[in-house]
């Protein structure tokens, strides 16, 4: 089917998992394809100051660039610094520039230093997009704070490898105490499970070991892994474009469906 269910109002996910090389990149910004192109309205927030998601969606981020630093650190509007996706309509995305590599230190004086995105997407329209996807570091510093303080969801990708499920428990400590004292609506909403290879009983065993510890909040597309998920960013595409048949291209869009319907089941 082209169209898929759009919520009633924008779904802000947060996509964090504090360990680097996991696929939060290639999640945000293969998801956020599969969704616009079944018919929402999707910005990606580049939160990493490598600036990855950025270079997936073909959208400049060299130091001259207003990015994200803007808004969070000097107060800026997102209106500053959102711009299209290279070639697809319905994509956005706000860019990370090197920057923001000094945010971690330039937050820690500042008022409500744990909110401020949170602050400044409520002073934005994010009623034009059905969803923001907020692509966060490999750390539990102050930016992945932000994210998890402005957002409603949190999909956490998992490697489906032996270390799984180490640094899980640290990374739900912080939740909770996000919840506790800075965003009572924050929830998991939704895991995936990244780089799958089903040559491997390993990947099964582990795939296994995710689901029971978190039930149904697993989807069940899992994503395999696939040297076209891997070459699309260099060619600031996602696989959606770079490779429409390719076994990563249908996995994702069968994730993104999975997310597109759970979310209009619950309402989220
Ligand atoms: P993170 O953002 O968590 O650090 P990335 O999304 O950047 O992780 O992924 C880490 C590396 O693994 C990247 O080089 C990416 O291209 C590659 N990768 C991610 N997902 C897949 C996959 N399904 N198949 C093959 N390579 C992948
Ligand atoms: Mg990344």
């Amino acid at each position: 089917e082209k169209e898929w269910p759009r919520p009633p109002k924008c779904r802000i996910i947060t996509i964090a998992n504090q360990k680097g090389g996991v696929g939060k990149t290639t999640s945000t910004v293969n998801l956020a394809a599969a969704l616009a192109m079944h018919g929402s309205r999707v910005l990606v927030i580049d939160l990493d100051p490598q600036g990855n998601a950025s270079t997936a969606l073909g959208v400049e981020h060299h130091a001259d660039i207003p990015s994200v630093y803007h808004v969070i650190l000097e107060g800026g509007p997102f209106e500053d610094i959102v711009v299209p996706a290279e070639g697809l309509s319905n994509l956005y995305c706000a860019p990370a520039t090197l920057h923001l590599a000094g945010a971690e230190v330039d937050l820690v004086p500042m008022v409500a230093r744990e909110s401020r995105l949170r602050r400044a997407l409520e002073a934005y329209d994010t009623g034009k997009f059905d969803y923001v996807l907020i692509d966060c570091p490999p750390s539990l510093g102050l930016l992945t704070v932000n994210a998890l303080t402005g957002a409603e969801e949190l999909l956490i990708p998992i490697q489906t490898e032996y270390y799984a499920l180490e640094g899980l428990t640290q990374l739900l400590h912080t939740v909770d105490l996000v919840r506790q004292h800075l965003n009572p609506n924050l929830a998991v909403s939704t895991i995936l499970l990244t780089m799958y290879d089903a040559r491997t009983r390993l990947a099964a065993q582990v795939a296994d070991e995710v689901r029971s510890h978190f039930g149904d909040l697993v989807l069940s597309t899992v994503i395999p892994r696939s040297v076209r998920v891997s070459e699309a960013p260099s060619y600031g595409e996602s696989v959606l474009t770079y490779d429409p048949s390719s076994s990563g291209a249908l996995a994702y869009t069968e994730a993104a469906r999975e997310m597109a319907y759970r979310g209009a089941e619950t309402g989220a």
